[in-house]
């Protein structure tokens, strides 16, 4: 009965090099901490599925359909060549259909594999916690991610720089195919084994590009494409994801390994918020530079298979497709309908005076869908953290310049931007606050939170507590590498 809910998963088809099969290691004490019904519906699971599943989800039951995979891949880590990598921590476990397509199921945390290097396979119930809320959030708010299906915790413990527990999270995605899967068989001279897993994934996930006079390079343009799409959601929620390394970038543009992200509080441009990233890499003004060097890295590894100068021109596209992606969600969430010259400075403009003035991101913004221009803007933006001065005087005046040619209607204008403008987002001290009640063994904090990230442009009254300014101390939280 357990087990029939998973099928065998098509990556298992390939094979060595590219999978190998490992037992997880058995969890003692498992105990489901959260799962997420909505998806098992969506998965068309019964409802007994977090009994009858508890099982697999944990490592100590193997699935039906044989041994769980974990995968080889390689990556630039921080800007550097890191060589082989591989799922040291995660287990592909099966298979499920989801709304007439089919998803990858994977345990992350469930213990070691041939790719683990100096790690111990586990992950800690902090970075669980964060990642099962993260990627939860991110999906109600519309960005391409991976999915949370369930969180177990257990007694074992797991040495980080303090003794914490053992979890191992169920994620689930289309594809958990990164750029460091092709990147890893380029610079092993591995290129039979690098067409055999494009036309893997041509077949399964880019079908599209099926006809294509060269499919890596169709590929390759619609990854592309999709990570353009992808950044400029990130930025348009002030997502910092922190760890851009190429062995994080999904194939197909999603939001990937959740580790030390953060949702910016205060607008800061340079905002770093992993305290492992000293040069400031990945900080939050500079993701799509990074996303395009990440490309850089792939169109490399496709050296093999597609034209150098045609790669190049994807590249070379790209800021261009990235920028108007970043334009068209901004002036969803300014309420223009119509493009306009000058929107660009205007957009632009917000942003350098919300980092001067250290305005809360997401709050700025909220208010602005109820921004009215006949009245007092001191109290329209007092729950956004900030007294607005000249220079943001000016701007809201050229803004409201900038709706009044637009042909909508300001009621429904406004109705619209609270759609594109969330209320909540995945601060880090609500993390933390159901960090510190799930390792007390309290639940109940993490599925409150969980319920209102669900809806993050509601104005549940029954949230209001959530969508607040951040209080003092969650200036100090700080995030690492670690998990
Ligand atoms: P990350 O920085 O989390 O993206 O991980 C980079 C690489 O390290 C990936 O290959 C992970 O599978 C591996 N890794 C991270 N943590 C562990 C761990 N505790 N045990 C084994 N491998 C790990
Ligand atoms: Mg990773
Ligand atoms: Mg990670």
């Amino acid at each position: 009965m357990t087990h029939d809910l998973l099928q065998a998963p098509a990556l298992a088809r390939l094979g060595a090099p590219f999978v190998v099969p490992v037992a997880a290691t058995p969890l003692p004490d498992a105990r489901l901490l959260a799962g997420n019904d909505a998806l098992a519906g969506a998965l068309g699971w019964p409802a007994s599925w977090q009994e009858t599943m508890l099982g697999v989800l944990s490592g100590n039951a193997e699935p039906s359909w044989g041994a769980p995979l974990a995968s080889r891949y390689g990556g630039h880590q921080f800007g550097v060549w890191a060589g082989q990598l591989g799922d040291g921590r995660a287990l592909l476990i099966g298979e499920a259909g989801l709304g007439g397509a089919r998803v990858e199921l994977q345990l992350k945390g469930s213990g070691k594999t041939p790719f683990s290097r100096m790690g111990d396979g586990r992950a800690v119930l902090r970075s669980s916690v964060r990642e099962y809320l993260g990627c939860e959030a991110m999906h109600a708010l519309g960005i391409p991610t991976t999915r949370a299906l369930s969180l177990v915790v257990s007694s074992e413990p797991v040495w980080r720089e303090r003794e914490e527990r053992a979890a191992v999270l169920c994620r689930s995605a289309d594809t958990f195919l990164r750029f460091g899967h092709f990147e890893l068989l380029y610079h092993k001279g591995e290129h039979a084994a690098l067409t055999t897993l494009v036309d893997y994934a041509v077949e399964q996930h880019f079908p599209a590009c099926q006809g294509a006079p060269l499919p890596a390079l169709a590929l390759f343009a619609e990854a592309a494409r999709r990570s353009a799409e992808l950044a400029a959601r990130w930025q348009s929620v002030g997502f910092c994801h922190g760890v851009l390394n190429t062995d994080n970038m999904s194939l197909t543009g999603r939001t990937l390994d959740y580790g030390p992200f953060g949702f910016l509080d205060a607008t800061r441009l340079n905002h770093v918020c992993n305290h492992s990233d000293s040069s400031g890499r990945y900080a939050y003004a500079r993701q799509s530079d990074i996303v395009l060097w990440n490309l850089y890295c792939f169109a490399s590894s496709l050296l093999p298979l597609a034209s150098e100068e045609a790669l190049r021109e994807v590249l070379l596209a790209w800021p261009a497709l990235y920028e108007t992606a970043f334009l068209a969600r901004m002036r969803e969430k300014l309420g223009l309908v119509a493009a306009q010259d000058g929107d660009d400075a205007l957009v632009g403009d917000l942003f350098v005076w919300m980092d001067r003035l250290g305005a809360d991101f997401t709050l700025t913004f909220r208010a602005l869908c109820g921004y009215d221009a006949s009245l007092d803007a001191a109290a329209q933006f007092e729950a956004a953290g900030f007294v607005p001065d000249a220079g943001v005087r000016a701007w809201l005046s050229r803004y409201a310049q900038r709706l009044a040619g637009e042909a909508r209607p300001a009621e429904e204008r406004r109705a619209a931007m609270r759609r594109a403008n969330p209320r909540l987002v995945l601060r880090n001290h609500l993390a933390e606050q159901a960090i510190r009640a799930a390792e007390a063994g309290d639940a109940s904090v993490l599925e409150r939170l969980a319920r209102a990230l669900s809806r993050p442009f509601d104005d549940d009254a029954e949230f209001d507590d959530l969508a607040a300014l951040p209080p003092a101390w969650a200036a100090s939280l700080q995030l690492s590498c670690s998990s």
